[in-house]
């Protein structure tokens, strides 16, 4: 009987620089054709038999004291899982990073990173607004602990302090797609670890690593899994910040389920192409909708993507009651086209005021563009913007960025 189903994807396997496209369809599985597989195997064990349990106090001593990937079996799967592992490997090649670290949901990625920073006594963490509706609650609320400073991108050097374990920014950030110089961020952020979520670019779009982002976080619920059917997050790292994160998802639970880290490598593989597709279906929308007279303003990120939003003229809540082939719903990064409300929905939990200020006004609409036929999509949202009730040339705004 062989091991090799225990053998998690090396990091370290020397391969020649690849281009994303084909490591999006190859890395994780650089070890299948060994293994006289093609389709990545799916490891549903929650433990792993030993007969040598001196051996395996061994590997359960070492994870404890380094958080290094356990060498052969897991011992139990909340230390870690092979196909999960296949995933991890992925994502960190397609990020540019060390190492990859997937949880169970972006939610639970972005709370180990704070208990990671918080064990350490660094629990201050300065962030610029906006951020995804909950990450602005989990830190406005303290509910790990930490306490936030909010400032703009230019305000953040000032706003560090010694305990100061972080610094979180998401560009183009949800709802408002605002986009910051990151590389400016990081340089701004000295030592302090930079934590850049990167689930509306993919880093088919944006590599924040290489601008210096010390953390690159995904809702991997969204472009990764790429489908609506997978609830995941990750955050590509050094394989230092790894091994810390590895020891919080080991203590705390919040593991990814290996038919999910099966999805997302699925995922992956079709995540240059569908990103692309859907951006230049959404670069078209943006543009048809900068035109309308019903639309006073729309936001569409100069690095591209599939997101757009954009304020109307009239009632928000009359577009979302009458889409017919897109879909009223909160999330994003689908096949398929989504609109929703942030006021209503994705960002009701921030307060009011706080959401105003950052720019989501209650006009605002964020739409999540698919793959369907451009022309079949105008012709829902045009159908659903209602009568056009001025005359083009009192458009009052035009399209930004
Ligand atoms: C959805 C989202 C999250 C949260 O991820 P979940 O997988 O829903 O926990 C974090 N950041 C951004 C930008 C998101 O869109």
């Amino acid at each position: 009987m062989t091991r090799s189903v225990f053998t998690l994807p090396s990091m370290d396997t020397p391969i020649a620089s690849r281009a994303l496209a084909t490591e999006a369809v190859h890395a994780g599985r650089d070890d299948l054709a060994r293994q006289g597989l093609h389709a990545p195997p799916i490891d549903l064990s929650t433990t792993y038999p030993s007969y040598d349990s001196r051996g395996e106090a061994a590997r359960i001593d070492a994870f404890a004291a380094t958080g290094a990937e356990p060498d052969g079996a897991p011992v139990y799967a909340r230390l870690g899982n092979p196909t999960v592992a296949r995933f991890e490997t992925a994502l960190a090649r397609l990020e540019g990073t060390e190492s990859a670290v997937a949880f169970a949901s972006g939610m639970a990625a972005l709370s180990a990173v704070l208990l990671v920073r918080g064990s350490m006594g660094l629990r201050h963490v300065v962030a610029v607004r906006p951020l995804y509706g909950c990450s602005d609650h989990l830190l406005t609320a303290g509910l790990l602990g930490s306490e936030v400073t909010w400032t703009d991108p230019a305000g953040i050097a000032d706003a560090l302090r010694p305990d100061t374990g972080l610094v979180m920014v998401e560009s183009p950030a949800n709802p408002t797609l605002a986009e910051l110089d990151l590389r400016a961020v990081a340089h701004a952020c000295g030592s302090v670890p930079l934590l850049a979520d990167n689930t509306f670019a993919t880093p088919v779009l944006q590599r924040p690593a290489e601008q210096g982002a010390r953390l690159v976080l995904h809702s991997a619920t969204k472009y990764l899994g790429g489908h609506g059917d997978v609830m995941a997050g990750v955050v590509a790292c050094d394989e230092e910040f790894a091994r810390r994160l590895r020891q919080v998802r080991f203590a705390t639970g919040g593991v990814l389920h290996p038919l999910a880290g099966y999805l997302l490598l699925r995922g992956l593989s079709t995540l240059p192409v569908r990103v692309r597709a859907a951006s230049a279906n959404a670069a078209e929308l943006a543009r048809r909708l900068a035109a309308d007279p019903r639309v006073a303003r729309v936001h569409y990120p100069r690095i591209g993507g599939a997101m757009i939003a954009f304020e109307v003229l009239g009632d928000p809540h009359a577009v979302i009651g009458g889409v017919r082939l897109i879909t009223p719903a909160v999330s994003l990064g689908s096949v398929d086209t989504l609109i929703q409300h942030p006021a209503s929905i994705s960002h009701r939990i921030v307060d009011a005021d706080d959401r105003r200020g950052a720019g989501v006004s209650d006009r605002l609409l964020r739409m999540s563009v698919g793959l369907e036929d451009v022309d079949d999509l105008w012709a829902d949202l045009d159908r659903a913007l209602g009568e056009r009730v001025s005359p083009p040339q009192q458009r009052t705004a035009a399209a930004r960025g």
